[in-house]
Parts: C-alpha cells; structure tokens; sequence
C-alpha cells in the first residue's frame, strides 16, 4: 500500500494576523518568512520555504493540511490509490502548487470535509538558513514532518479507515480519555513516519475541527522557557507542563490567537513498524498535564485538578 510520508505544511485561517505574528515569533519561535498581497503568511520552522501558512479570513480553523511524499511516483501511486477508494481529486494547477511552494500536488477532501493535499517537491531555502527570531535551538522535523495534528471529526471509524486505507497511515496506539461534561473519547492515533504520531483523531465536544497542533523541539529547556513566558505574559495554559502515556512527550498546552492550541514539546519516543506494537492508555498521561482555563477540547470552563 502507498503511504503519504509526512504531515509537510497547514494551512489555517485566522482573524487576528498581528496577533498571530507576535504569538507565533515570540512564544513558538518561528520565523515570518514573507507574505502575498492578500497578507497570506508564511511561518518558518526549518530548511523548508514555511511549515503553516495563516491565511487572515477569519476563519480561525484548519483551512488545509498538506502530506508529503517524496517523489513524483509516489504522488501518482497516492492519487491512485485514493481514486480507487472513490475519492475525488481536484485541481493540482501549475498556480496552486506555486502558491505552496511545491512542485506539483493534488487535492481531495477527507470525510470530515478538511480540504487536504498531497504534494512532492516542497521548496527548501538552504542559502537563508533558519533563524528564530527567539533563539530557540530549533524544531524536530526533516522527514517527520511540522509536528502532529489532532482532529475533531464526525465519526472516529470512518477517518481511521480513510487514513490507514487511502493515505496508508499505521495505527499508533489508542487512548480513552474523559472530556469535558463527563463523557468519554476515544482517541485514535496515526503515524506515516517515524514520528509516534502525525495525526490523531476524536470525537470531540467542540466546535472547531481543528484542537491542536504540536511542534517538538530540539532542546528541553526551550520548552521549559516558553512555558515561563507563557506564565509571565498571562497566556491561557490550558495544560500544564506533563508527559503523555503514548508518545512520551514532555510538553505542555497553550491557547493561540484563534483559540485552538500548541502543543509545545521535547522527548517523544518514535516508532519502527518493524517492532511497534499497538497500546491501548485508558488512564491518564504519566505526570503533569493538568487541565485549567477552557478545557482541552472544548471552549467551556473546565476547573483545575
Ligand atoms: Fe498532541
């Protein structure tokens, strides 16, 4: 089966562009990296042209994901593979693939309706290497990708079938956890590289599609200061600094701009399909990673345990 390799860039929408700015140079520590005329703008994370693009129309949610896979073949084998679950697949323009700074992608819609591509060929500017406007010691990507994303969809059963059949994702591991308003969630977790997981999925009692993103850093006490700096400042924590039970990350949880939020985190294990064997945590994270403010997934107030 073909497999996308990595979650490569994400588009999001917001309403508050300069918000966004300052949130995303001085709190996460990337790096502006140009704009179009329409204020399109490009967030730097490492080699690559940009990782997120905010795109100020309000829209404070996922306006796109975008997989990577590394050679034109591989692009035709997606696009096949996806046909062949009947998923319709639009444009692919010359225009649309400069507009992502790609050579050439394609595009579909996952069954939540989340407009999503696949693509080849992302544009790298190794003659302007990157540079933090924070002086963070950078992020962990190269072929594992921006980080992971969690996604609030309709129907947990019918996205895990689409991600592990059309787009070859593996299944990580599973977690139930308790939600907001007393229920349940099962969380399901997916990886197309080495990374634990590039996508995890829930049903989630919240409005927007799109809880969090998580980016992983190099270097431990970059975590540990923007967590100061999120305390300073008065940023809404909405998790505290912990260590989940899946991956092993050490990271913590803050609101952005648009409401939804960063997972800022160092120390994840990774995966080797050769011996990875799948779990199931029902028991809450290992440490840490208390809940204050509005809950995780959902923008009612949730009280601090
Ligand atoms: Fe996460």
């Amino acid at each position: 089966m073909a497999s996308v390799g990595q979650l490569g860039y994400i588009g999001v929408g917001v309403s508050d562009l300069d918000g966004w700015k300052k949130y995303a140079t001085d709190i996460l520590g990337m790096q502006v990296y140009g704009a179009e005329s329409d204020g399109t703008t490009f967030l730097r994370m490492d080699e690559y042209h940009h990782r997120i693009v905010l795109h100020p129309n309000g829209n404070d949610d996922v306006a796109y994901l975008g997989w990577g896979v590394p050679t034109l073949e591989g692009l035709e084998q997606m696009a096949a593979q996806l046909k062949a679950h009947g998923v319709s697949i639009t444009g692919g323009t010359r225009e649309e693939a400069r507009a992502r700074h790609v050579i050439e992608l394609i595009k579909f819609e996952d069954p939540s309706g989340v407009p999503s591509e696949i693509y080849y060929g992302q544009e790298v500017c190794y003659p302007d290497p990157f540079n933090s406007p924070k002086g963070i010691h950078g992020f962990v990507t190269g072929d594992q990708g921006l980080g992971h994303v969690l996604l609030n969809v309709d129907d947990v059963d019918t996205n895990l079938r689409f991600y592990r059949e059309a787009l070859g994702m593996r299944i990580s591991d599973f977690v139930v956890r308790q939600v907001p308003g007393g229920g349940e969630a099962m969380l399901a977790f997916l990886h197309c590289n080495p990374r634990h997981h590039s996508m995890a999925l829930g049903k989630l009692p919240m409005p927007k599609r799109l809880s969090h993103i998580m980016v992983q850093l190099n270097n431990f006490d970059d975590v540990g200061i923007a967590y100061d700096k999120c305390k300073n400042q008065g940023l809404p924590i909405i998790m505290s600094l912990g260590r989940h039970m899946n991956d092993h990350m050490v990271s913590f949880y803050v609101a952005n701009p648009s409401g939804w939020l960063f997972e800022y985190g160092w120390g994840a294990r990774s995966v080797d399909d050769d011996t990875w064997q799948v779990q199931l945590h029902t028991g809450g994270d290992i440490w840490g990673h208390r809940m204050s403010g509005p809950g995780h997934f959902s923008e009612e107030p949730v009280a601090s345990n």
